[in-house]
């Protein structure tokens, strides 16, 4: 079994967390974005899947990072698809990682203020709302569409600090992307974690920058 990761919880009052690859499998949004949507893309254009796929990595590549890239009309309005619909023909992929639930019901018992913080849409944050049981262990749900800016963003922390009052450096983060740490690092958020491996059909990550969590039982003790 992984071991503990020592953190100070005592000087923790806020801690944000991730939900694609943090809290959920990434399994689920990599199975979507590169084999289900170019294979449902390549149906309806009648082109062959490497066609549709090339044409979703190009779009993808040229909004990487911004909100767009995060943002559900944009993607149903660029490609003609109805991103929602077919997210949930594939929504039995969506999991929980293990220890999730165990890690929240524990920060709860610690008095922490627990924030999801993500990228991602509001309707996609809805529809894994309604297929895991997940929504309850926070304290409030921030979406950057809320914020205007993505996580990776500059000024994404100072547009938060509107929204949510948090003091840096009693703040703990946790992220699976390495643009969003180091932004969050950037700033002086003090407790920052990675996840060693987001999505659990692929290989270990190498987390040199960050400590990383393998299984949250590492931070229950
Ligand atoms: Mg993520």
């Amino acid at each position: 079994m992984a071991s503990a990761i020592p953190i100070e919880w005592h000087q923790i009052n806020t801690v944000f967390l991730d939900m694609d690859g943090t809290l959920l499998d990434l399994h689920f949004d990599n199975h979507f974005w590169l084999e289900h949507m170019p294979k449902r893309y390549a149906e309806k254009n009648n082109i062959s899947y490497q066609q549709a796929s090339d044409i979703l990595i190009r779009h993808s590549e040229s909004t990487q990072g911004s909100l767009d890239w995060y943002c559900l009309d944009h993607w149903t309005n660029t490609l003609d698809l109805d991103v929602i619909a077919l997210k949930h023909e594939v929504a039995d992929k969506i999991a929980i990682r293990k220890n999730v639930i165990q890690f929240l019901t524990h920060l709860r018992t610690l008095n922490k203020r627990i924030v999801l913080l993500t990228n991602a849409h509001t309707d996609s944050v809805k529809l894994k709302f309604s297929y895991v049981e997940l929504e309850s262990y926070f304290d409030t749900v921030i979406t950057s569409h809320d914020i205007g800016l993505a996580k990776e963003e500059l000024g994404f922390w100072e547009a938060l600090a509107h929204h949510e009052k948090f003091d840096k450096k009693h703040s703990m983060f946790i992220d699976d992307n390495f643009d969003v740490l180091d932004n969050a690092k950037q700033i002086g958020i003090k407790y920052l974690l990675t996840i060693s491996q987001p999505d659990s059909k692929k290989p270990i990550k190498n987390t040199d920058n960050y400590v990383a969590i393998e299984d949250y039982q590492q931070l229950i003790y």
